[in-house]
């Protein structure tokens, strides 16, 4: 077995890409391009007409690409509201300095009122007790209090169900310290056109609550139902408000149907693909060749020896694994990009490290930067590639890339 370039020093020469490099820490990281996210979300302010505001959600550490960062750029983009998950994250982009409004869509967990009030942080309620609470948190902070009245119009997860709304309407009744600044729902399967009937069911019933609401005295200032496939499959689901999240972050592979997505596979400029949308790729997940060998034929490689070697084999190792949000199930399936050529995933993906076939990849050196999300040269290989090979959704990948990569914000704006 010979170990290649082992004495080839990590200096900022090496390779180009370097530059991006602390040498202080492991060499793999995550790239979030602001600037891609600004247009994204330019496309989106294209799409919806103008009256009607953008709150993209953020929650999840903003699909796992920051969420701090990603706000601050959305916020200055001109967003309407942020959308987070729960309270806690709401908290930490107040903590940040971010002074747009912040609809928690999970609403709040008990003892988090006083909080969300002091934190300007508008919780989206669905049972009763939620508007007492947050009412009488409310009345003691000698406030009146917006909130978000989510109507669960056939999802049958979260909201209060479309037929038990007028209960809901009356328990309302009883809280003088709360207003309702909107109204809201969630759609199902927006994203599947087979299932446009039931989209269509689920924004009359909306509608219909929207409209009990009204009669009941309530004016919410925002009417609000559209995520990504809604907002761009269903104009009449737009409202005044859209709740955009994958399109954003260009995620939309996964998310709007076939008809409209370009083929992701084929080996041409991963931005070309994602142009019919004019949505850019914004997460690069990238890492480098930190030991180089080759080996001979017939050889077991990693875990369980699951790959073994059919010819002289240039092996990469790689330093990031599922820890990392690489999946297992990449294992012996899955490919990176190596100097502007495709590789295979080889062996078992395991924790930390990951191995790769760069025999074919001409001229590969110690220090190479593979890239296993994102564009290289006319290359790329989309989250949701990822998503199909480990049988899930992009948006699982680019949340399950862990703290553990650190995020490297470019093409800021300043
Ligand atoms: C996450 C979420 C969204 C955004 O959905 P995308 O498919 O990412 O656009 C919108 N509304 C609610 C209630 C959500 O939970």
């Amino acid at each position: 077995m010979k170990i290649c370039g082992a004495n080839k020093p990590l200096t900022p020469e090496t390779h180009t890409n370097l530059k991006f490099d602390n040498h202080n820490t492991r060499p793999t990281w995550a790239e979030i391009d602001l600037d891609a996210l600004t247009q994204n979300f330019s496309f989106v302010r294209e799409v919806v007409a103008d009256g009607v505001g953008i709150a993209p959600a953020v929650k999840a550490d903003a699909y796992g690409h920051g969420a701090i960062e990603c706000a601050r750029v959305l916020e200055s983009a001109g967003a309407a509201w942020l959308c987070v998950a729960l309270p806690e994250e709401g908290i930490e982009l107040r903590r940040a300095g971010i002074v747009a409004p912040i609809l928690s869509l999970g609403g709040f967990w008990h003892g988090q009122e006083a909080a969300c009030l002091r934190d300007s942080i508008v919780p989206v309620i669905y049972r009763a007790d939620m508007a007492e609470g947050f009412d009488r948190a409310a009345r003691d902070a000698g406030v009146v209090a917006d909130v978000h009245v989510k109507i669960d119009t056939g999802m049958n997860r979260l909201g209060v169900p479309y037929d038990a709304l007028a209960e809901f309407a009356d328990a309302l009744a009883r809280c003088p310290n709360l207003r309702v600044d909107g109204v809201m729902t969630h759609f199902a399967s927006a994203d599947d056109r087979a299932q446009d009937d039931f989209t269509k069911l689920q924004t009359r019933r909306y509608f219909e609550g929207l409209a009990l609401l009204k009669e009941r005295g309530h004016r919410p200032t925002y009417r609000d139902l559209a995520n990504s496939p809604a907002l761009l499959l269903h104009p009449e689901t737009r409202g005044n408000l859209v709740r955009p999240g994958g399109v954003l972050y260009g995620l939309w592979q996964d998310i709007l149907p076939p008809d409209v997505s370009a083929d992701t596979t084929s080996n041409s400029n991963l931005d070309a693909h994602i142009n019919p949308h004019k949505l850019r790729n914004v997460m690069s997940v990238r890492s480098r060749v930190t030991l180089l060998k080759e080996v001979a034929a017939g050889v077991p490689l990693g875990y369980g020896g699951t790959f073994r070697t059919t010819r002289r084999t240039h092996v990469a190792t790689v330093p990031i694994g599922y820890h990392d949000g690489i999946p297992r199930t990449l294992s012996n399936r899955g490919r990176v990009i190596v100097r502007a050529q495709y590789a295979p995933i080889i062996g078992r993906v395991s924790m930390d490290l990951t191995l790769i076939d760069v025999t074919d990849v001409r001229a590969v050196e110690l220090w190479d930067t593979v890239t296993f999300i994102g564009g290289d040269g006319e290359l790329g290989i989309t989250a949701a590639e990822v998503a199909r090979q480990a049988g899930t959704l992009s948006y699982e990948i680019t949340c399950g890339i862990s703290g553990r990569v650190p995020r490297r914000f470019v093409n800021r704006k300043s």
